[in-house]
């Protein structure tokens, strides 16, 4: 069986929240005199195959990844593996000194797959494009598709009947 990749959104969630728990500066304002680092509460494998380390776990980030564990659950797929959702301290600062480029890079693959759902008439090709910009962690996949589909209804002059 194959090992299901987490949603990349799922992931920045997570991620987030655990940058959240890291960040001081959230907390400028009432009660920053008494702000204290939360503690860590485990340890998971660091989500780079390459790195053999660990990323510090707290509290928020098993409960996002339980929470979503149990909404997977509900449709019957496999729990996130946790292994492949945070990143060391080393890898994380690795990996955000290189997202600009990797966010420019996935706008520019998905603006490209949309261009090709445009212009596409074959409905296997369109079903392998929104299946590469859902797992590219693209927003509104569902109402890019209604949207698209409309357009192209009324090229064809055929826009009585409601699309999806
Ligand atoms: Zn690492």
């Amino acid at each position: 069986m194959m090992l299901r990749e987490p949603d990349p959104e799922v992931v920045a969630d997570i991620r987030f929240r655990d940058e959240s728990t890291r960040d001081r500066t959230r907390s400028r304002g009432e009660g920053v005199y008494d702000w204290t680092p939360e503690k860590s509460v485990g340890v998971w494998a660091c989500r780079n195959p390459r790195c053999r380390g660990y990323a510090q776990v707290f509290q928020p980030n098993i409960d996002a990844a339980d929470a979503f564990d149990r909404q997977l659950a509900q449709r019957s797929e496999v729990p996130l593996d946790r292994t492949k959702i945070l990143y060391c301290d080393a890898c994380l600062s690795e990996y955000k000194r290189t997202s600009p480029d990797r966010r420019r890079g996935q706008v520019e693959r998905m603006a490209v797959a949309i261009r090709q759902l445009k212009e596409s008439d074959d409905p296997e090709r369109e079903r392998d494009l929104v299946a590469n910009l859902e797992a590219w962690g693209h927003p509104d996949v569902p109402g890019l598709v209604s949207a698209l589909r409309e357009r192209k209804n009324a090229e064809r002059g055929s826009n009585r009947r409601r699309s999806l």
